[in-house]
């Protein structure tokens, strides 16, 4: 450690200091901040990003998973720069032949899909996706999972990351707001259920099967803990015999477990399904798919009464779905080249073998080191957990030594290796072997520097 890491990012002080002038907290998002200050970086290539400083990072961030092929690769470039250059703009406010042409292609990789709408984020996926279900059962509640993320509106911005003190029993969690400016109302609006807990999740479903609409989750958790199988099959099979719409949340593992994300892995099919992250390849993107009856209750050429499950006539207007930007030309010609590149054979595969061998490795640094430590995780996405306890929901998590992992990661950004300090690592298709042997180093080094404090 010739230089400071603080002398070496002194760059992204004074622009972090300048931007918070003008922005709140100097951020973007809220999450993008980090103690004392976030990094700020210039531009990206590959595995690599490199900072205003001229510091160069492996980035296990790659924009909270969306950048699967890595930074600036050449084939999503080329088909940007060409959609741009073929239809002469960059965007219509009409329909288009990439609108099909995506839509189709989800249609293929999910067979739960009969039909696609886009949207310009994961957020407005989900929410399309609970608008429809209360539309569908016409019923005024939602259910959710403790933990689990869909995006920042009231209805879902409860008990994602709630104070032990106010989360309730285990069995029945508490509906928690997870910002100021949320009201009681929107607290009671949702129902919060224990993830990976059928019996109590199936017990508080049939007790509110009458107020609820629709159960959405994360089929893996913050991208890394997964659903037991069994859990996963009575949850479909429970909402099934109850009329309650079942809505996978898949923006992170969509693409990301298998190409067709966890309802392949699972072979368990939801009735709607939100996407986002990868399917833009790099830009702003949600995708909303499912059910042809369901998905039907947005189009305007709807005319007369269209019949619920329950046989209950609702409006005969079409559910209201719109957005300037909805998809857009060069942000779908950038997500049909990335999973163009993802469909070819042994694309998938190498990249599932490359976490593997990650994981594997930092496993056993830590362990050398005689530190409690697994991976947890499924397909291309995992987390570094600092515990021997077996991690299975939000409060198994609320136990383990995030400290000791801060101070770790943040020593491994003064060793070139990027996530923000506690954050999931992703992998990309451009991580190399040589990448991977460095990361596993890296986190020799920083566990060292940190042990021997
Ligand atoms: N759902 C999940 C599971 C997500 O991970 C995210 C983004 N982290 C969202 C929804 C929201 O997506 P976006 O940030 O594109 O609005």
């Amino acid at each position: 450690q010739s230089m400071n890491f603080e002398d070496k990012i002194a760059g992204s002080a004074r622009a972090h200091e300048q931007a918070r002038q003008v922005i709140p907290g100097g951020v973007t998002a809220n999450i993008k901040h980090f103690a004392p200050h976030p990094i700020v970086m210039d531009h990206a290539s590959g595995s690599r990003l490199t900072d205003v400083d001229g510091n160069n990072y492996i980035d296990y961030l790659l924009s909270y998973g969306a950048m699967i092929l890595g930074h600036g690769h050449e084939r999503v470039k080329e088909a940007v720069y060409e959609q741009i250059d073929q239809c002469g703009s960059f965007v219509f406010g009409t329909p288009h032949h990439l609108e099909y042409k995506m839509a189709q292609k989800l249609v293929d990789i999910f067979p739960s899909m009969d039909q696609v709408r886009f949207t310009n984020s994961g957020l407005e996926a989900t929410l399309l996706a609970i608008r429809l279900a209360q539309a569908y059962n016409d019923k005024p509640k939602i259910a959710k999972f403790e933990g689990h993320y869909h995006g920042g509106y009231d209805q879902v911005l409860v008990s994602v990351n709630p104070n032990m003190d106010d989360a309730g029993e285990h069995a029945e969690p508490n509906s928690v707001a997870e910002s100021s400016g949320m009201s009681e109302q929107d607290l009671d609006q949702t129902v919060i259920l224990p993830f990976n807990d059928l019996k109590a999740t199936e017990a508080i479903l049939r007790q509110r099967q009458d107020e609820i609409s629709a159960v959405i989750l994360e089929p893996v958790q913050s991208g890394f803990i997964p659903a037991d199988e069994t859990f996963m099959k009575g949850l479909r099979d429970i909402t099934e015999e109850l009329g309650i719409v079942l809505i996978f949340d898949e923006v992170k593992t969509g693409f990301r477990l298998t190409l067709g994300g966890a309802q392949h892995l699972y072979d368990i099919e939801p009735d709607l399904t939100a996407l986002g992250k990868v399917l833009g390849g790099g830009f702003p993107v949600g995708a909303l798919g499912g059910r042809y009856d369901i998905m039907q209750l947005m189009s305007p050429e709807r005319g007369g009464d269209i019949l619920t499950s329950g046989g209950q006539q609702v409006t005969d207007r079409a559910l209201f779905h719109s957005g300037t930007y909805n998809g857009h030309p060069t942000v779908l010609a950038a997500g049909l080249a990335t999973i163009d590149y993802l469909e070819e054979p042994g694309v998938m595969s190498e990249l599932l073998r490359k976490t593997e061998k990650l994981r594997h490795g930092l496993e056993n640094v830590y362990h050398q080191h005689g530190l409690s430590m697994q991976t947890v995780g499924l397909g291309t996405i995992f987390n570094i957990i600092l515990t021997k306890d077996v991690v299975r929901d939000y409060r198994s998590l609320t136990t383990v030594d995030m400290e000791t992992r801060k101070q770790i990661d943040y020593e491994l950004l003064d060793l070139g290796i990027y996530t923000k300090p506690g954050n999931r690592y992703s992998m990309s298709t451009a991580h190399t072997d040589e990448d991977i042997e460095k990361t596993i180093e890296a986190h020799y080094i920083a566990i060292n520097r940190v042990l021997n404090r």
